[in-house]
């Protein structure tokens, strides 16, 4: 497992706060992930500097890596395309105009606790605040949590609501990331949902098979297979290098247990805004058998604006991809846009 190989290169810097071994459960590893900049940085040999600069810049959305991401890190570079995903900067800290805590209006689109309506024919269960890991360019990283049902009883109102118009189809399990919930609690949404017989889909947007690949458990591939409404599984990889040899095999066990997985990355300076970068992404989640569904356009969330890479250079990015690979490897360069009946494609 690269992972691993990685993590014992790293010992020598991590010897206070050993990785958990690789064996590890899943629920373990979340438990266990780095929540402190200093721990962080001592671990990948980065300067001390950087952790409290990181510690100034985290404010309300704290750091939190899981100690498996670590190793796909490259130690003592500050510019490494996964850290700077996981890393605060002082940029978040700007005032920037046209960067708002709610860009999207998700507030205006809630319709019962948890319950996001943007589009016709699905809607957007926001199922639990936790996440494997804070991505820095977070479109929620300001959504009020707290708000949103803690327990199955609490969904009610929101059962009721799908329930009462036959042109929903789908729901989306979102979150901070679904996947953060045990698959009993996430079986039992499942059957409530699959109770309400207008609903067909149930799609699932994470990104722990990427950050904890031990989470695809046959306990989880158990529940969607067994269900009545057909999983679809939506997975968040931004740059190939988040693909070591355990996330393509947590990856191949969904796609050999018939789920549909599909790809949704961002856009983002300093990640993958180069077509080399971009092109080697979507080769190898096509070599796995993930179709690479969306390139997003950042949203404009207030703690972002540093991500941004301008549409025009995102629209030449996705000609030069068309240029190099298969129409089905190419990803729908899309932006959300407030009001629209739809996601924007802009390429
Ligand atoms: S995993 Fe998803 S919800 Fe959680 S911080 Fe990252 S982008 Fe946001």
């Amino acid at each position: 497992m690269v992972r691993c190989t990685v993590m014992a290169s790293l010992a020598f810097q991590a010897s206070a706060a050993p990785a958990r071994p690789c064996h590890a459960g899943w629920q373990a590893v979340l438990a266990d992930a780095v929540r402190d900049p200093a721990e962080l940085c001592r671990l990948l040999g980065l300067d001390r500097r950087v952790a409290a600069a990181a510690a100034q810049a985290a404010g309300s959305f704290p750091l939190l890596v899981p100690r498996t991401l670590l190793g796909r890190i490259r130690p003592s570079d500050p510019e490494d395309p996964l850290l700077v995903q996981v890393l605060p900067r002082p940029a978040e800290r700007a005032d920037v105009p046209g960067y708002r805590t709610d860009p999207l209006g998700e507030a205006q689109a809630t319709c019962r606790p948890g319950l996001l309506w943007k589009y016709r024919g699905r809607c957007v269960m926001v199922a639990t605040p936790r996440c494997a890991v804070h991505c820095r360019f977070c479109f929620r990283r300001h959504f009020p949590y707290h708000t949103s049902p803690q327990v199955l009883a609490d969904w009610a109102p929101a059962f009721e609501r799908i329930a009462a118009d036959g042109s929903i189809h789908e729901v989306i399990l979102s979150g901070g990331d679904p996947l953060a919930l045990p698959d009993e609690e996430l079986a039992q949404l499942a059957r409530r949902l699959a109770e309400i017989p207008h609903l067909r889909r149930l799609r699932l947007h994470t990104r722990l098979p990427v950050m904890i690949p031990q989470r695809v458990t046959e306990e989880l591939l158990g529940w969607i297979r067994g269900s009545r409404l057909t999983g679809i599984v939506v997975v968040h990889v931004n740059h190939p290098a988040e693909i070591d040899d355990a996330v393509a095999a947590a990856l191949g066990r969904l796609v050999d247990a018939g789920i549909p997985v599909l790809n949704q990355a961002v856009l983002l300076r300093g990640v993958n805004d180069r077509v080399e970068v971009l092109a080697e992404l979507c080769e190898r989640l096509a070599d796995l058998r993930v179709m690479p569904y969306y390139l997003h356009q950042l949203d404009r969330v207030a703690g972002t604006a540093h991500f941004e890479v301008p549409e025009a250079t995102g629209v030449r990015l996705i000609e030069q991809l068309r240029a190099r690979l298969p129409g089905y490897a190419v990803p729908r360069y899309v932006r959300e846009r407030l009001g629209a009946t739809s996601k924007v494609v802009l390429a």
